[in-house]
């Protein structure tokens, strides 16, 4: 609840100008007061709006102002581009991208809590139900996706610390989960030494994609939940991918870092892999009852066109709980909003690809 307060703070300050990159200026009005103000009507009508199984907060106005800046090609997130890295990252992606499995996805955005992890569990799992084999790499630290998936840390052979520093195969740390065709490597809090351990590696930023080799063709989509960093981590990420899925969460400070992230996939791109391309943008926690969530959708859409996938993953409560009792949403509540949503996604994702042979 608290990071909804936080929206709802942010929606309510008054001296909020800028939606993406700006710095907003933080105002103090208690949830107890708001929710006191909601009369049943409103409630009703939000009610209709979201469905029942979202967060209870009450509809908000957003006030933008008029000479709000428009993101422009060079400056995403008040950090310039390089348009002709812009340009390539739009080349593939979204309609276009023809799908030939096996896929390597990374779902990147160094910002945290934009739903990486929610989208690399509900996304694998929707693609699972569709009958695609799918390994799911925990590389980070806070090892969600591995809980969520209802692996305990504690009890597997081993991790993708192990595979990264120890050259262990990728085989011996993949763990089937209760989803049939769902499989993860999971992360414990040792991966986090790994961020320094690598600096003196040799072939540091390879490490991953080295690894993922001895089970190419195995799986139909892996899909790699970065940590919410740019370190050597995310960079071994991207270096193992053949695409990047970037959630964006339908909120203030959205494109935030965005930059900054494309620049450093067109490094990798450029250094490292040269196959590499944002497949698509995955616009997460959609809260309808903000005019800010649609602002930044409308914007988001105009700023990347076809990479922007159709479906947009609401913003719910089931969604939410689902990791704590180790499901995906698919499994947790398979016919809630948030279950549909994730699969259209893996439609959009999958284009109903040929699978794998064997
Ligand atoms: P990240 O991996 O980018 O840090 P997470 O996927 O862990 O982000 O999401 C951050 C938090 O928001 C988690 O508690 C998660 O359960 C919650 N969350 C993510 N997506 C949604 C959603 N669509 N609706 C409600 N809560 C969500
Ligand atoms: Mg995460």
């Amino acid at each position: 609840m608290a990071s909804d307060d936080a929206l709802a703070q942010d929606q309510n300050s008054p001296g909020r100008r800028r939606w993406f990159g700006g710095k907003g200026t933080g105002s103090t009005s208690p949830t107890q007061e708001r929710e006191d103000r909601m009369d049943p009507g409103e409630a009703a009508a939000v009610e209709a709006a979201n469905g029942p199984d979202t967060l209870p907060t009450e509809p908000v106005e957003t006030p933008v102002a008029s000479d709000a800046p428009v993101v422009t090609e060079e400056v995403v997130g008040g950090i310039p581009v390089p348009p002709e890295a812009l340009a390539a990252l739009r080349a593939r992606g979204g309609d276009d991208a023809a799908v030939e499995l096996p896929l390597v996805i990374s779902i990147a955005n160094q910002k945290g809590g934009v739903g990486k992890t929610t989208t690399a569990v509900n996304l694998g799992a929707a693609l699972a139900e569709l009958d695609y084999r799918v390994l799911v790499i925990d590389l980070d630290p806070q090892g969600n996706a591995t809980t969520g998936m209802g692996i305990s840390h504690r009890n597997v052979e081993g991790s993708i610390y192990d595979v990264i520093m120890n050259d262990a195969p990728i085989d011996d740390c993949t763990e089937a989960t209760t989803v049939k065709n769902l499989f993860v490597v999971p992360a414990n809090i040792d991966l986090a030494g790994a961020e320094i351990e690598l600096v003196p590696a040799f072939s540091r930023e390879l490490k991953l994609r080295r690894a993922l080799a001895q089970v190419a063709g195995s799986y139909d989509f892996t899909l790699i939940d970065c940590p919410p960093s740019l370190g050597l981590l995310t960079v071994n990420g991207l270096a193992a991918s053949d695409d990047v899925i970037v959630p964006i969460q339908c909120e203030y400070y959205a494109l935030e870092g965005l930059g900054q992230l494309l620049r450093n996939v067109a490094l990798v791109k450029s250094n490292l892999n040269p196959g590499l391309d944002v497949r698509g943008i995955v616009l997460t926690m959609y809260d309808a009852r903000t005019k800010l969530a649609e602002q930044v959708e409308r914007e988001v859409r105009a700023h990347f066109g076809s990479k922007v996938y159709r479906t947009v993953v609401p913003r719910t409560v089931r969604i939410s709980e689902a990791p704590s009792f180790g499901q995906p949403v698919t499994v947790f509540d398979s016919t809630s909003r948030g279950a549909l949503a994730y699969r259209e996604l893996a439609k959009e994702v999958s284009r109903g690809a040929t699978r794998r042979s064997g």
